[in-house]
């Protein structure tokens, strides 16, 4: 029987999951990505397994993404660094940590609540320890244990934070939560092995699509002056989703915003584990949150959320009602398709490190690690701080993905199987089955390494600090 053809446009996590999902159930799939490798547009590091760096969403959104996230993690396990999140609350900062526990409380009931429904969705530890509060006095008697080499319970991931915090420039007390980290090169490592050698993935590396028609019973995709005919599309080409829907002409709103981390090197913390450390701060404000991410070997990649250093100045734009693709300014167009100078990469980066710094005095002797990772991510709709968001199916037989954190990668897919079965693509009785478990650690390791030096990064961004 002749399968059905998918085209998707767009390698990213959300193609390249969509690619893994629907040829194991079956399908034909042809997956369209115009750079040379999967899984290469704006990075990530954090798995927001109950969004708690963002105060300002709504519990629905932090019950949604502790979910997403935990079906993440079972999904793509191999990508995960297994290491917390320490929240600290500046002492200029409007709320105390006391205003924080409502929410964190709410979120290990649901914790609890999925691991009744599923034991497998315990992947986050004991929901009695999904969250600890750390006093200064906690501080003062970590301070003087040795750093772990592998910590293995909570205090021993705080001694690193004891030893480096400025204890006056800080809240009491501290959060220590069950956010992991994720990584973007071993996840690209890892899609790229699978997808290689799925005999139903065609994949098309360096092929733009470029026109898409309307048939009778599906889809024409124009692409290097050829065309090819498909029952079905995916559109999930990233911050250029307009694009796509303006080829189809169909309805929409969204915005994008360009954003960047920054890479730094300390030297002096080459072998020492630190948790991931959040500065909450209120966004777009010289005191916007810092965010402090680990890698092996001393590299640290860095947030902060003011607009001399992870947000820009008009780096947040919506679409117009003649086209679906909000149009950001060259400036960061020429970041995103060419470079970045060199004096701004210094500028941004040091600007970074001093914010930090605030926290961490030491921190302020880390130098420039790379080249920052950045990007732009798309927000359907029309409201800025959305961070839950999967898919839409503006008209019969396509799907356009719009997520705005990774881990809603598996609703979203979940959402176009069942549009699948309801046009009568796809049989009902199918049942996933992972061919990640396939994969072999060292040859993740491996490709990870090499897509950090082939896109300019230390080769340690490919690794995590603890494995699972
Ligand atoms: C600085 C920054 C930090 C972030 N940190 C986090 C984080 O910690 N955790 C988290 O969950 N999320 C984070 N995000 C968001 C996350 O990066 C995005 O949600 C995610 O990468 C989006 O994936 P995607 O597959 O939808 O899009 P993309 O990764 O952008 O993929 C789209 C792909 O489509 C390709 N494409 C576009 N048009 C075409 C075409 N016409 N033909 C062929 N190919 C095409 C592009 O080349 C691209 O590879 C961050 C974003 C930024 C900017």
């Amino acid at each position: 029987m002749k399968k059905t053809k998918i085209a998707i446009i767009g390698g990213g996590v959300a193609g390249a999951t969509s690619a893994i999902y629907l040829a194991q159930l079956g399908l034909d799939i042809t997956l369209f990505e115009r750079e040379s490798s999967l899984i290469s547009g704006p990075p990530f590091c954090h798995l927001h397994a109950g969004g708690n760096l963002y105060r300002e969403i709504s519990d629905e959104q932090c019950i949604k993404l502790l979910k997403q996230s935990i079906d993440f993690l079972k999904f793509y396990p191999f990508v995960v660094d297994y290491r917390p999140t320490v929240i600290a609350l500046p002492t200029t900062d409007k709320q105390t940590p006391k205003q924080l526990l409502p929410r964190l409380e709410l979120l290990t009931k649901e914790y609890e609540k999925l691991i009744e429904k599923d034991s497998s969705n315990q992947v986050l530890g004991e929901p009695r320890e999904y969250f600890r509060l750390y006093s200064k006095e906690d501080l003062e008697r970590l301070k003087s244990k040795d750093i772990p080499t592998k910590p293995k319970n909570t205090d021993e991931w705080m001694v690193s934070v004891a030893q480096n915090l400025d204890f006056e420039r800080v809240q009491f007390p501290l959060i220590l939560v069950q956010e992991y980290g994720i990584n973007l090169f071993r996840l690209a490592s890892g899609a790229t092995l699978i997808l290689e050698n799925m005999n139903s993935v065609t994949l098309r590396r360096d092929t733009e699509v470029t026109n898409i028609q309307r048939e009778k019973e599906g889809w024409l995709v124009g692409y290097n002056n050829k065309q090819e005919s498909f029952d079905y599309l995916i559109n999930s080409a990233g911050f250029r989703t307009g694009k796509i829907d303006d080829m189809l002409g169909v309805p929409c709103k969204r915005m994008v915003e360009f954003k960047a981390a920054y890479v730094s090197h300390w030297k002096s913390k080459e072998q020492t584990l630190f948790p991931e450390i959040i500065f909450h701060g209120e966004r777009g404000t010289p005191q916007g949150m810092g965010q402090f991410t680990p890698y092996p070997n001393g590299y640290f990649q860095l947030h902060g959320m003011t607009k001399n250093i992870t947000l820009y100045d008009d780096g947040l734009v919506a679409n117009r009602p003649f086209s679906c693709q909000p149009k950001l300014k060259e400036s960061f167009m020429q970041k995103i398709e060419n470079s970045w100078s060199q004096d701004e990469v210094e500028e941004r980066t040091k600007l970074a490190i001093e914010h930090i710094g605030k926290f961490i005095p030491n921190f302020l002797e880390a130098t420039v690690g790379s080249k920052p990772l950045f990007g732009a991510q798309q927000i359907p709709g029309d409201d800025p701080t959305l961070r839950v968001a999967e898919v839409s199916f503006p008209t019969k037989g396509y799907a356009r993905c719009e997520i705005v954190k990774v881990s809603s990668v598996i609703d979203m897919i979940k959402a176009i199987q069942n549009d699948l079965i309801e046009l009568g693509y796809l049989n009902r009785e199918y049942k996933f089955s992972s061919p990640l478990k396939l994969l072999e650690e060292e040859k993740i390791d491996s490709l990870a390494q090499i897509f950090c030096e082939q896109r300019g990064y230390p080769r340690s961004l490919g690794r995590r600090n603890i494995e699972g």
